[in-house]
């Protein structure tokens, strides 16, 4: 997920504070020879692997790329550490990442020091009374929207919903306070989620969790994460899954290098890759498991790195919101950007894309994306500032090893099928990754979580 932590997730994360520390981590009982199949390579993967390998399981981890990390990737190519994919830690109090962060001496930087600023299509700064105003009409429309989900009868979307009340604030309140909540709505409610208003379920909406606290960038990359846990397992790079079968024999994994066998598996592949059906499962995944990989929404969040020669901006308000790139105003213009020259010493930040607006970027070129984003800047900071060193675009809609950034539920789809993704068939096929995470989807907490509990699971499955 992106930074914003709704308002509802942070007032409910209260109550949370004494669960994270009860949170399982921890995995029983020492193995005796058993084999244990890992597919993928990715937080959940790494997660579930070194808990198992930890207590003597004799455990295989194998992944398509030629890397671990999966949706965590660390790129040097600008002359720092950047995340293509996650970024945050988000929230520390009970987050079982900054422990982990700690354990592997990463330092991390606090990004919940900065004020946010926004930017309206002139290039000005909006006022604080348009904020505070603007702040307010968004809580009590998000408020809205919660009240209305027990009365529902049939689902709707959430845009279904909100676009006739954010033209009422426009008519009430003015063209500035109704682009200011356009805009929050945008980025908190969609591009949280990576995915538009339009897509996504009202009665299954913000039924997820978080951590209380602030979001951390970690300076090294959040791949020395997956590198401290990684340290020592078997992990088989290129091996493509085709296919899993399993009987009360074992199980077979067969992959573009060959065969593997085992006692147990444990499938940690992208949401996006089991949609697209390009494993062959057998006997076959029930029924349940595959309405809740068809019904679930896989969103589609993206960044755009920008390195300059300096840090022009000079400004340690971040992000900056640009109101004027929200909706069809702006198709090829980023909607808000993260600063990371504070973080990294090097004059860098990035873009959030989502949803429509995501999968347009990734047919972009980079030239059309950059003189986009050089006419949102000049806007802002004059017509003197420098063109990049260099421009970087992810692709994860495209990737084929994930097919889309993360879950989230959409309009026809439920909570209860995140708990449908996790359930294990025949105490031998088990399920990990962001998706099977009903209480944090979307979060590389929700990832890591999910591995060690099904580890747990694997060493229940054996007593
Ligand atoms: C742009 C972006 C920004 C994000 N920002 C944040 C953030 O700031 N904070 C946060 O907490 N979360 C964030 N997330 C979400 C977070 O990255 C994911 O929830 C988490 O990393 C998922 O971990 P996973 O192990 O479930 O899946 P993955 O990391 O995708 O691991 C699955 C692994 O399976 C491998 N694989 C796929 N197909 C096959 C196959 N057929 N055979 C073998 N291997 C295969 C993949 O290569 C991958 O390594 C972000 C994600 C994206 C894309």
């Amino acid at each position: 997920m992106h930074s914003a932590v709704s308002r509802r997730q942070f007032l409910r994360s209260a109550g949370l504070l004494l669960l994270g520390t009860r949170l399982a981590t921890s995995v029983g009982a020492f193995a005796q020879g058993e084999r244990v199949l890992v597919l993928g390579a990715g937080m959940a993967g790494v997660s579930a692997a070194r808990a198992l390998t930890d207590k003597g399981y004799s455990v295989t981890v194998l992944e398509a790329r030629g890397v671990a990390g999966g949706r965590i990737r660390t790129d040097m190519s600008l002359g720092a550490p950047v995340d293509l994919g996650a970024s945050f830690i988000h929230g520390t109090r009970g987050n079982p990442l900054v422990s982990l962060a700690a354990q592997f001496g990463a330092e991390t930087y606090n990004t919940d020091q900065e004020e946010d600023l926004y930017v309206n299509a002139a290039g000005a700064a909006i006022s604080s009374s348009v904020r505070n105003q603007g702040q307010r009409e968004y809580d009590a429309l998000y408020d809205k929207l919660l009240a209305l989900q027990g009365r529902l009868s049939a689902d709707r979307s959430i845009g279904s919903v909100a676009s006739p009340l954010l033209q009422r604030i426009r008519q009430q309140r003015g063209a500035a306070v109704g682009d200011f909540v356009s805009f929050l709505v945008k980025s908190e409610i969609g591009i949280e989620v990576g995915a538009d208003i339009s897509q996504m379920s009202l009665k299954h909406f913000d039924q997820d969790e978080a951590f209380r606290g602030a979001d951390l960038i970690l300076k090294p990359g959040y791949i020395s994460l997956i590198n401290g846990l990684a340290q020592g397992l078997d992990i088989r790079f290129n091996e493509l899954v085709r296919e899993v079968s399993w009987s009360a024999s074992g199980i077979r994994v067969t992959t573009t290098g060959g065969v593997f066998d085992a006692d147990r598996v444990v499938v940690t592949l992208p949401l996006g890759v089991l949609k697209r059906g390009g494993i062959d499962f057998s006997p076959g995944l029930p029924r349940a498991k595959r309405e809740a990989i068809s019904n679930l929404g896989m969103g589609v969040l993206d960044k755009t790195y920008f390195k300059f020669p300096t840090a022009f901006w000079q400004t340690q308000e971040d992000p900056i919101g640009f109101l004027g790139n929200v909706g069809g105003r702006g198709a090829n213009q980023i909607p808000e950007y993260y600063l990371l020259d504070q973080a990294l010493g090097v004059p860098i930040f990035f873009g959030f894309t989502a949803g429509a607006q995501a999968r347009r970027f990734e047919r972009l070129d980079l030239a059309t994306i950059s003189a986009a984003t050089m006419s949102s800047l000049r806007n802002v900071f004059g017509s003197s500032i420098p063109e990049p060193e260099a421009v970087m675009q992810t692709h994860w809609r495209s990737d084929p090893y994930s097919y889309g950034s993360y879950s989230f539920v959409s309009l026809g789809a439920k909570t209860e099928y995140y708990d449908t993704l996790a359930r294990p068939i025949d105490n031998r096929v088990f399920f990990a990754g962001e998706a099977t995470h009903r209480r944090y989807p979307g979060t590389v907490h929700g990832a890591y979580l999910s591995g060690i509990r099904e580890a747990n699971r694997v060493v229940r499955s054996f007593s």
